[in-house]
């Protein structure tokens, strides 16, 4: 890429945590027996009207204002006309030309290396329906729609062209979800899909101020995908160009299992969806109270989390930035710590151990078996001295998987560090007679035959002498 940049810009979708839809009662629960979260409103049927869910908009604003946007004080609906089963309608209702928020910015990048990401609208719109398919939509002999998603709110937050690179799109994208998940309006759950992303990627030969022809990607639905696809996809965009030929504007889809995104249609232009006001819904004048008063409602965002933990805390900043990254493990770890005074110490175990089994087992913090509590005593018991630092991995790997205490598995086990001297001197001097070779070795200046007879008390002990003390009598009878 020597000759060439990219060009990419992100539109996400997020469902919001409502309890009913945008413009009726139903429920928005995920999942049901297909067509039950519906009503005549959801399905479009005759004679019916929609009213906005008061709670979609403050949501909305809540977003706009965590992602430093302007509130229009005046913001409309609009239908986007398409013909597709998705929408019983017909049309989707949405926002064109008055979004409920505009000119807002992220920061992407810490430190010296931070960048400003321009957000360029931020509006309101329903979900559609989902059809399904028997195996793939070419080859199935029938397709079935589900309306239960139909209606249920959605933001669409879209970012200037700003981003450089694939790594910059996903980092990008991590701090949105991580804002959007502190503001306590979506879940974010990408495999659930109620956090969606479309990319649009151009490349254009460096220095040159001109937008070459993009194309939009579509199905990315994990931070992986997002990066890997744009990396194809300008790689793909490059040969094209090499070869002389032109990039055609269309819509492609990210093919996981082939690691390819593929031509999917033409694309359409705004024009395509013959877009007009909304004549069942009124337009919607936001009162400045009402945006200052969530203003003031809104939580301490992962940035200001993140400095108040290198200040309160005396973390580091990598340390910081990586516990808040989620709202969840932000405050798994600040539960810990109120129970267990040593910041530092439960840092390490929650992006050590504790991550490494989540990660393994496929789990979320919010189900972690193990609670803040229970690592919290398990750290106590270390600085106790109760066990060695070896053996608690032992004990939280067992809590992990059995959702015991610490102090029940260590009793269960027979865990209790020794450090009662008279006992560890008297296997450090069997150790010793055993092992004159590395007696003779130590007292001829090689240093490492301490490690070895250090690893011979350990193991006649099954790792419970304090290590401490162990090295201390090592060394006081060599
Ligand atoms: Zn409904």
């Amino acid at each position: 890429m020597a000759r060439y940049e990219a060009v990419i810009g992100l539109e996400v979708h997020v469902e919001l945590k409502t309890r009913s839809k945008i413009f009726c009662d139903s429920t928005t629960e995920f999942g049901g027996a297909p067509n039950t979260h519906v009503c005549p409103v959801c399905l479009g049927l005759p004679g019916v009207l929609p009213v906005v869910n008061k709670t979609v908009v403050e949501y909305a604003i809540r977003v706009a204002l965590a992602l430093n946007c302007q509130i229009a004080e005046f913001s409309k609906f609009d239908r986007k006309n398409y013909y597709y089963p998705d929408m019983p309608k017909n049309y989707q209702i949405s926002q064109y030309d008055l979004p409920i928020a505009e000119h807002g910015s992220l920061e992407i990048g810490e430190g010296g290396e931070a960048k400003k990401i321009g957000i360029t609208r931020l509006h309101m719109e329903e979900d559609t329906g989902k059809l399904v398919h028997q195996g793939t939509i070419t080859t199935t002999p029938f397709s079935l729609v589900d309306y239960n998603r139909a209606g249920v709110p959605l933001i669409e937050i879209v970012s200037e062209p700003e981003l450089r690179s694939p790594e910059e799109a996903r980092r990008y994208m991590e701090k949105l979800k991580a804002i959007i998940q502190y503001t306590g309006v979506s879940d974010c759950k990408m495999e659930e899909g109620s956090l969606r992303c479309d990319a649009n990627i151009s490349i254009r030969p460096v220095g040159s101020g001109a937008f070459g022809t993009k194309t939009e990607i579509k199905n990315l639905n994990s931070f992986k995908a997002l990066q890997k696809a744009l990396a194809y996809e300008i790689e793909r965009q490059k040969d094209v160009l090499e070869e002389g030929g032109r990039i055609v504007q269309e819509t492609r889809t990210w093919d996981e299992g082939q690691g390819v995104t593929l031509s999917l249609r033409s694309k359409e232009y705004a024009h395509d969806y013959r877009y007009l006001p909304d004549p069942d819904l009124v337009p919607m004048v936001i009162k400045k109270d009402w945006v200052e008063d969530i203003r003031n409602s809104l939580p301490e965002l992962p940035e200001e989390r993140r400095n108040r933990y290198v200040r309160e805390y005396g973390l580091p900043d990598y340390d910081a930035g990586v516990l808040t990254n989620t709202k969840e493990l932000a405050d798994y770890f600040e539960q810990c710590v109120t129970a267990c005074p040593n910041p530092k110490a439960v840092s390490n175990w929650v992006m050590g151990d504790l991550t490494r089994l989540l990660n393994a087992n496929n789990v979320e913090i919010t189900g972690c078996p193990v609670a803040p509590g229970q690592l919290a005593s398990l750290l106590r018991l270390i600085d106790e001295g109760t066990i060695s630092g070896k053996i608690a991995k032992k004990v939280f790997d067992e809590m992990f998987a059995t959702g015991k205490d610490a102090e029940t598995v260590v009793k269960e086990r027979g865990l209790v560090q020794i450090s009662d001297e008279g006992a560890i001197a008297a296997v450090v001097n069997e150790v010793l007679e055993k092992n004159p070779q590395s007696v003779a070795d130590y007292r001829a200046g090689k240093d490492r035959a301490l490690g070895f007879l250090v690893g011979q008390v350990m193991k006649a002990t099954r790792g419970k002498a304090n290590p401490k003390m162990v090295n201390k009598l090592l060394k006081e009878r060599l």
